[in-house]
């Protein structure tokens, strides 16, 4: 039986299949002479630690061996992606009469799509070239190998460290009033890998920004009564979940809740938003948000000081067990530890030259939706 193009085209998806089973770029070639097929190759560059080991070069070596003959006479290349540079050259001085490529490929094909090696007289005076053969199948495999790939590091991303623990979602399904969407970040030197779990609403070209933080006994779900009205007036709203409550992945240990840490997280993570004009929102006097506006001044517009929200049931959600409480230990030994003027900081005065006016529509919303 002599083979026809597509039937070619087949046997080189089906090395192409073979190498994405391999975890390499799924690309399969055959070499083909008097109808048949003498030779075959996938991509496996990984694996073999070659940066040579493209298909068509591995089933070029194959066809050379089995002629006794480094000069490929009268053959023909079927590869499902337009061949490189270094493959192109390779198959140039193999003397092949014809090659064929399926999908064509922008970013580095050599036969056409950025330069065209085949095309230069003086390099080539025997290679047909013949693109697009089967071309939607050989692309769509690379299509599903990418999209797997990605999907794979998206989730390795959010693998949790060994010395953390992450509250079962179920833990927040039954919770009224909180259907925001929770944003995940984990990809902030600060965090080495732990998850942050945000809310982020409203427009980000918005005038104000509001970034609310939680009390140290509680998570984000504090401000579930807060959200809609400042998003109705047209504001951003941010409510993190410090690293330890609520959504975020919880580190075991307590010394490892320092406010310098915490500080730098929230420095970090309101640099990468790019925020500015943010009014924050601190539930009584708190020395993480002094400390944030201590250092970054020129990004805050105001302070809101709340009246502490009544410990509601639902701050025990993000903590099932002892386990889960390394945190908020840590906050309640530093502030018996430091006093609690101390631990204030900052003055009453001062708060109230960095606050919103009083009687301003974000003052009245707070007082209102949080006593
Ligand atoms: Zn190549």
């Amino acid at each position: 039986m002599v083979l026809n193009d597509a039937d070619a085209m087949q046997l080189a998806l089906a090395e192409a299949d073979l190498a994405a089973a391999a975890g390499e770029v799924p690309v399969g070639a055959v070499v083909v002479k008097d109808g048949k097929v003498i030779a075959s190759g996938r991509n496996a560059p990984v694996d073999g630690h070659d940066p040579t080991a493209h298909a068509e070069i591995v089933a070029l070596r194959a066809a050379a061996q089995v002629l006794g003959n480094y000069r490929l006479d009268g053959c023909e290349m079927f590869v499902t992606l337009e061949p490189c540079t270094m493959c192109s050259g390779a198959m140039l001085h193999a003397r092949l009469q014809r090659v064929v490529f399926g999908a064509a490929d922008p970013k580095t094909g050599a036969a056409g799509s950025v330069l065209n090696v085949f095309a230069h007289p003086q390099l080539n005076h025997q290679t047909q070239v013949q693109g697009g053969v089967m071309a939607e199948e050989c692309a769509q495999l690379l299509q599903d190998f990418f999209q797997h790939r990605r999907a794979a590091q998206r989730q390795a991303r959010h693998v949790l460290r060994e010395d953390a623990l992450r509250t079962p979602e179920g833990r927040f399904t039954d919770l009224g009033d909180f259907s925001w969407t929770t944003h995940y970040i984990n990809d902030l030197p600060a965090l080495a890998g732990l998850r942050m779990a945000y809310v982020d609403e409203g427009p980000q070209a918005a005038g104000l920004t509001y970034v609310c933080l939680h009390s140290k006994t509680g998570w984000g779900y504090q401000y579930r009564q807060m959200l809609a009205p400042l998003l109705s007036a047209g504001h951003r709203v941010l409510v993190p979940d410090l690293v330890g409550f609520g959504r975020s992945d919880k580190p075991k240990k307590e010394a490892q809740h320092s406010l310098d840490w915490h500080g730098r997280i929230l420095r970090e993570w309101m640099q990468h938003l790019a925020l500015h004009h943010v009014v924050l929102v601190v539930q009584a006097a708190d020395p993480l948000g002094q400390a944030l506006l201590t250092a970054m001044p020129e990004v805050f517009h105001g302070l809101l000081v709340l009246q502490p929200a009544s410990a509601h049931e639902a701050d025990n959600a993000p903590f099932p067990d002892l386990g889960h409480r390394a945190a908020p230990r840590a906050w309640a030994r530093r502030a018996a530890e430091q006093g609690a003027a101390a631990a204030t900081g900052i003055s009453h005065e001062k708060m109230r030259q960095l606050a919103c006016p009083p009687g301003s529509q974000a003052a009245q919303q707070a007082a209102i939706y949080l006593t």
